[in-house]
Protein backbone atom coordinates (compact mmCIF):
# COMPACT_ATOMS: atom_id res chain seq x y z
CA UNK A 1 0.00 0.00 0.00
CA UNK A 2 1.70 3.59 -0.66
CA UNK A 3 1.53 6.07 2.20
CA UNK A 4 -0.45 7.98 0.02
CA UNK A 5 -3.29 5.21 0.47
CA UNK A 6 -2.81 4.49 4.01
CA UNK A 7 -3.71 8.11 4.82
CA UNK A 8 -6.84 7.97 2.44
CA UNK A 9 -10.52 7.68 3.69
CA UNK A 10 -12.38 4.99 2.12
CA UNK A 11 -15.82 6.40 0.90
CA UNK A 12 -18.48 5.50 3.20
CA UNK A 13 -16.18 4.96 6.19
CA UNK A 14 -18.23 6.88 9.26
CA UNK A 15 -14.44 9.00 10.51
CA UNK A 16 -13.37 8.70 13.87
CA UNK A 17 -10.23 10.75 14.38
CA UNK A 18 -9.49 9.41 18.35
CA UNK A 19 -8.92 6.21 15.97
CA UNK A 20 -6.17 8.16 13.46
CA UNK A 21 -2.20 9.12 14.07
CA UNK A 22 -1.45 12.33 14.52
CA UNK A 23 2.16 10.77 14.67
CA UNK A 24 2.97 7.95 12.56
CA UNK A 25 6.75 8.43 12.52
CA UNK A 26 7.98 5.83 14.99
CA UNK A 27 10.58 3.82 12.98
CA UNK A 28 10.63 5.73 10.21
CA UNK A 29 14.25 7.18 9.02
CA UNK A 30 14.16 10.69 8.45
CA UNK A 31 17.10 11.23 6.43
CA UNK A 32 15.97 8.66 4.03
CA UNK A 33 12.68 10.09 4.21
CA UNK A 34 13.62 13.72 3.60
CA UNK A 35 15.69 12.70 0.26
CA UNK A 36 12.23 11.02 -0.76
CA UNK A 37 10.55 14.12 0.04
CA UNK A 38 13.41 16.13 -1.89
CA UNK A 39 13.00 13.91 -5.16
CA UNK A 40 9.04 14.59 -4.80
CA UNK A 41 8.89 18.19 -4.75
CA UNK A 42 11.28 17.98 -7.62
CA UNK A 43 9.07 15.26 -9.55
CA UNK A 44 5.92 18.04 -8.57
CA UNK A 45 7.66 20.90 -10.05
CA UNK A 46 8.10 18.37 -13.83
CA UNK A 47 4.74 17.05 -12.75
CA UNK A 48 3.39 20.96 -12.99
CA UNK A 49 5.27 21.76 -15.84
CA UNK A 50 3.83 19.03 -18.18
CA UNK A 51 0.15 19.89 -16.78
CA UNK A 52 0.45 23.39 -17.64
CA UNK A 53 1.86 22.33 -21.12
CA UNK A 54 -1.21 19.95 -21.94
CA UNK A 55 -3.24 22.62 -20.69
CA UNK A 56 -6.35 20.57 -20.54
CA UNK A 57 -6.60 19.66 -16.51
CA UNK A 58 -6.07 21.43 -13.63
CA UNK A 59 -5.58 20.23 -9.51
CA UNK A 60 -7.39 21.80 -6.43
CA UNK A 61 -5.53 20.78 -2.96
CA UNK A 62 -7.30 21.46 0.08
CA UNK A 63 -5.84 22.20 3.34
CA UNK A 64 -8.06 22.07 6.24
CA UNK A 65 -6.20 22.35 10.13
CA UNK A 66 -6.84 23.43 13.35
CA UNK A 67 -4.82 26.71 14.05
CA UNK A 68 -0.89 26.18 14.16
CA UNK A 69 -1.17 22.68 12.97
CA UNK A 70 1.50 24.04 10.01
CA UNK A 71 0.07 24.59 7.16
CA UNK A 72 2.16 27.56 5.43
CA UNK A 73 5.41 25.66 6.01
CA UNK A 74 3.88 22.06 4.10
CA UNK A 75 2.78 24.40 1.27
CA UNK A 76 6.05 26.32 1.24
CA UNK A 77 8.11 22.69 1.17
CA UNK A 78 5.24 20.89 -0.74
CA UNK A 79 5.02 23.18 -3.60
CA UNK A 80 8.34 26.02 -3.34
CA UNK A 81 9.95 24.75 -6.10
CA UNK A 82 6.52 24.94 -9.20
CA UNK A 83 7.15 27.57 -10.92
CA UNK A 84 5.07 30.40 -9.21
CA UNK A 85 3.24 30.92 -12.65
CA UNK A 86 1.29 27.38 -12.74
CA UNK A 87 0.37 27.25 -8.73
CA UNK A 88 -1.96 29.74 -6.52
CA UNK A 89 -2.03 29.69 -3.00
CA UNK A 90 -5.65 31.13 -1.96
CA UNK A 91 -6.01 31.91 1.81
CA UNK A 92 -9.92 31.74 3.29
CA UNK A 93 -9.74 34.33 5.77
CA UNK A 94 -12.64 35.48 7.85
CA UNK A 95 -15.11 36.19 4.97
CA UNK A 96 -15.31 40.31 4.06
CA UNK A 97 -18.96 41.86 4.15
CA UNK A 98 -18.82 41.63 0.50
CA UNK A 99 -18.87 37.88 0.96
CA UNK A 100 -21.10 37.42 3.38
CA UNK A 101 -23.60 39.39 1.37
CA UNK A 102 -23.20 36.16 -0.95
CA UNK A 103 -23.77 32.61 -0.62
CA UNK A 104 -20.57 30.46 0.83
CA UNK A 105 -19.23 29.02 -2.45
CA UNK A 106 -19.47 32.73 -3.73
CA UNK A 107 -15.46 33.75 -3.11
CA UNK A 108 -14.26 30.14 -3.25
CA UNK A 109 -15.50 29.20 -7.19
CA UNK A 110 -13.40 32.55 -8.32
CA UNK A 111 -9.99 30.90 -7.05
CA UNK A 112 -10.07 26.85 -7.89
CA UNK A 113 -7.51 26.67 -10.56
CA UNK A 114 -7.74 27.32 -14.10
CA UNK A 115 -6.80 24.75 -16.56
CA UNK A 116 -3.04 24.10 -16.53
CA UNK A 117 -2.76 24.96 -12.70
CA UNK A 118 -2.91 23.96 -9.15
CA UNK A 119 -4.69 26.04 -6.82
CA UNK A 120 -3.58 24.93 -3.27
CA UNK A 121 -6.23 25.91 -0.77
CA UNK A 122 -4.99 27.17 2.83
CA UNK A 123 -8.29 27.16 4.49
CA UNK A 124 -11.75 26.30 2.07
CA UNK A 125 -15.64 26.05 1.41
CA UNK A 126 -14.84 23.60 4.63
CA UNK A 127 -14.89 26.53 6.97
CA UNK A 128 -18.43 27.14 6.48
CA UNK A 129 -19.09 23.91 8.22
CA UNK A 130 -16.33 24.05 10.69
CA UNK A 131 -15.80 27.09 11.95
CA UNK A 132 -19.55 28.25 11.41
CA UNK A 133 -20.72 25.14 12.91
CA UNK A 134 -19.01 25.77 15.93
CA UNK A 135 -19.40 29.41 16.85
CA UNK A 136 -23.38 29.27 15.44
CA UNK A 137 -22.22 32.06 12.66
CA UNK A 138 -25.38 30.69 10.75
CA UNK A 139 -28.43 28.29 12.35
CA UNK A 140 -27.87 24.63 12.22
CA UNK A 141 -30.52 23.86 9.65
CA UNK A 142 -28.81 26.03 7.04
CA UNK A 143 -24.95 24.84 7.85
CA UNK A 144 -26.43 21.06 7.81
CA UNK A 145 -27.14 21.39 4.17
CA UNK A 146 -23.92 22.79 3.00
CA UNK A 147 -22.28 18.82 2.86
CA UNK A 148 -24.56 18.19 -0.18
CA UNK A 149 -23.92 21.66 -1.55
CA UNK A 150 -20.16 20.95 -1.11
CA UNK A 151 -20.17 17.89 -2.99
CA UNK A 152 -22.06 18.72 -5.78
CA UNK A 153 -20.06 21.95 -6.17
CA UNK A 154 -16.89 19.83 -5.85
CA UNK A 155 -18.52 17.10 -8.12
CA UNK A 156 -19.09 20.15 -10.90
CA UNK A 157 -15.32 20.92 -10.94
CA UNK A 158 -14.27 17.30 -11.09
CA UNK A 159 -16.53 17.06 -14.50
CA UNK A 160 -15.02 20.73 -15.74
CA UNK A 161 -11.04 18.74 -15.06
CA UNK A 162 -10.56 19.28 -11.63
CA UNK A 163 -8.41 16.66 -9.65
CA UNK A 164 -9.29 17.19 -6.11
CA UNK A 165 -7.35 16.23 -3.04
CA UNK A 166 -8.62 17.09 0.32
CA UNK A 167 -6.21 16.85 3.06
CA UNK A 168 -6.81 17.36 7.16
CA UNK A 169 -3.51 18.04 8.47
CA UNK A 170 -4.12 15.71 12.03
CA UNK A 171 -2.14 17.43 14.91
CA UNK A 172 -2.71 16.40 18.34
CA UNK A 173 -4.31 18.61 21.24
CA UNK A 174 -0.65 18.66 23.26
CA UNK A 175 1.34 19.26 20.18
CA UNK A 176 -0.35 22.33 19.01
CA UNK A 177 0.01 23.57 23.08
CA UNK A 178 3.41 23.66 22.44
CA UNK A 179 2.81 24.93 18.53
CA UNK A 180 1.05 28.09 20.65
CA UNK A 181 3.50 28.63 23.02
CA UNK A 182 6.46 29.41 20.53
CA UNK A 183 4.23 31.25 18.85
CA UNK A 184 4.00 33.31 22.02
CA UNK A 185 7.68 33.25 22.71
CA UNK A 186 9.90 33.50 19.83
CA UNK A 187 9.37 37.22 18.85
CA UNK A 188 9.65 36.16 14.78
CA UNK A 189 6.73 33.62 15.53
CA UNK A 190 4.88 36.49 17.68
CA UNK A 191 2.70 37.82 14.61
CA UNK A 192 1.01 34.75 13.48
CA UNK A 193 -0.60 34.59 17.07
CA UNK A 194 -4.37 35.86 17.86
CA UNK A 195 -6.51 35.44 20.59
CA UNK A 196 -8.86 33.70 18.51
CA UNK A 197 -6.76 30.60 18.56
CA UNK A 198 -7.24 30.40 21.97
CA UNK A 199 -11.07 30.66 21.71
CA UNK A 200 -10.80 27.85 18.91
CA UNK A 201 -8.73 25.81 21.29
CA UNK A 202 -11.38 25.78 23.87
CA UNK A 203 -13.37 24.18 21.25
CA UNK A 204 -11.31 21.43 20.31
CA UNK A 205 -13.82 18.76 20.89
CA UNK A 206 -16.31 20.14 18.88
CA UNK A 207 -14.01 20.68 16.24
CA UNK A 208 -13.28 17.26 15.97
CA UNK A 209 -17.21 16.34 15.90
CA UNK A 210 -17.52 19.20 13.15
CA UNK A 211 -14.33 17.85 11.18
CA UNK A 212 -15.60 13.88 11.54
CA UNK A 213 -18.88 15.11 10.68
CA UNK A 214 -17.29 16.99 7.45
CA UNK A 215 -14.61 14.41 6.57
CA UNK A 216 -17.45 11.56 6.80
CA UNK A 217 -20.29 13.38 4.52
CA UNK A 218 -17.81 15.00 1.87
CA UNK A 219 -15.73 11.49 1.12
CA UNK A 220 -16.18 10.30 -2.54
CA UNK A 221 -14.50 8.56 -4.85
CA UNK A 222 -13.25 11.29 -7.17
CA UNK A 223 -12.43 13.58 -4.02
CA UNK A 224 -11.52 11.89 -1.02
CA UNK A 225 -10.06 12.97 2.06
CA UNK A 226 -6.26 12.35 3.37
CA UNK A 227 -6.07 12.44 7.19
CA UNK A 228 -1.98 13.83 7.92
CA UNK A 229 -0.10 12.95 10.84
CA UNK A 230 0.63 15.94 11.85
CA UNK A 231 3.13 16.24 14.84
CA UNK A 232 6.11 15.90 13.06
CA UNK A 233 6.74 18.15 10.48
CA UNK A 234 9.49 16.27 8.28
CA UNK A 235 6.93 13.39 8.44
CA UNK A 236 3.81 15.56 7.19
CA UNK A 237 5.42 17.22 4.60
CA UNK A 238 7.02 14.08 3.18
CA UNK A 239 3.19 12.02 3.49
CA UNK A 240 1.82 15.22 1.56
CA UNK A 241 4.62 15.16 -1.17
CA UNK A 242 3.67 12.04 -1.62
CA UNK A 243 -0.19 12.59 -2.11
CA UNK A 244 0.71 15.06 -4.67
CA UNK A 245 2.98 13.36 -6.51
CA UNK A 246 1.09 10.02 -6.52
CA UNK A 247 -2.27 12.32 -7.68
CA UNK A 248 -0.56 13.94 -10.54
CA UNK A 249 1.30 10.83 -11.56
CA UNK A 250 -2.14 9.27 -11.63
CA UNK A 251 -3.13 12.29 -14.04
CA UNK A 252 -0.04 11.78 -15.86
CA UNK A 253 -0.25 15.13 -17.88
CA UNK A 254 1.59 15.13 -21.23
CA UNK A 255 3.26 17.80 -23.65
CA UNK A 256 0.50 18.61 -26.79
CA UNK A 257 1.31 17.78 -29.61
CA UNK A 258 3.52 20.04 -31.43
CA UNK A 259 0.90 22.46 -33.50
CA UNK A 260 3.28 22.70 -36.83
CA UNK A 261 5.14 20.43 -38.13
CA UNK A 262 8.38 20.58 -36.58
CA UNK A 263 10.27 19.58 -39.57
CA UNK A 264 8.78 22.06 -41.95
CA UNK A 265 8.94 24.60 -39.63
CA UNK A 266 12.47 24.07 -39.23
CA UNK A 267 13.46 24.33 -42.65
CA UNK A 268 10.95 27.88 -42.61
CA UNK A 269 13.06 28.95 -40.03
CA UNK A 270 16.46 28.34 -41.36
CA UNK A 271 15.36 29.94 -44.83
CA UNK A 272 14.88 33.77 -42.39
CA UNK A 273 17.48 35.58 -42.36
P1 LIG B 1 -2.48 29.68 11.10
O1 LIG B 1 -2.92 28.25 11.11
O2 LIG B 1 -1.03 29.84 10.78
O3 LIG B 1 -2.90 30.40 12.35
P2 LIG B 1 -4.75 30.61 9.70
O4 LIG B 1 -5.19 29.83 8.51
O5 LIG B 1 -5.41 30.32 11.01
O6 LIG B 1 -3.20 30.43 9.87
P3 LIG B 1 -5.50 33.24 10.28
O7 LIG B 1 -5.43 34.53 9.55
O8 LIG B 1 -4.84 33.11 11.61
O9 LIG B 1 -4.95 32.13 9.33
O10 LIG B 1 -7.03 32.85 10.52
C1 LIG B 1 -8.00 32.80 9.53
C2 LIG B 1 -9.32 32.68 10.28
O11 LIG B 1 -10.39 32.84 9.36
C3 LIG B 1 -9.50 31.35 10.95
O12 LIG B 1 -9.78 31.55 12.32
C4 LIG B 1 -10.71 30.74 10.25
O13 LIG B 1 -11.51 29.95 11.07
C5 LIG B 1 -11.42 32.00 9.79
N1 LIG B 1 -12.33 31.72 8.68
C6 LIG B 1 -12.02 31.19 7.47
N2 LIG B 1 -13.14 31.01 6.73
C7 LIG B 1 -14.18 31.40 7.50
C8 LIG B 1 -15.57 31.45 7.30
N3 LIG B 1 -16.14 31.05 6.18
N4 LIG B 1 -16.35 31.94 8.30
C9 LIG B 1 -15.78 32.36 9.46
N5 LIG B 1 -14.46 32.35 9.70
C10 LIG B 1 -13.66 31.87 8.75
MG1 LIG C 1 -4.60 31.36 12.81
Amino acid sequence: MSIATRYRVKPGTSVDLSQWKTDDAEGVDRDEVEAKTEANTIAISELQHRLYAEHKRSLLVVLQAMDAAGKDSTIRRVFGRVNPQGVQVKPFKRPTEDELAHDFLWRVHQHTPRRGHIAVFNRSHYEDVLVVRVSNLVPEERWKKRFGVINGFEQGLINGGTEIVKIYLHLGKDRQREKLSERLTDPTKNWKFEAGDLATREHWEDYMEAYEDAITKCNTDDAPWHIVPTDRKWYRVHVISEIIRETLERMNPRFPEPKLDPVSAMKLLEQMR
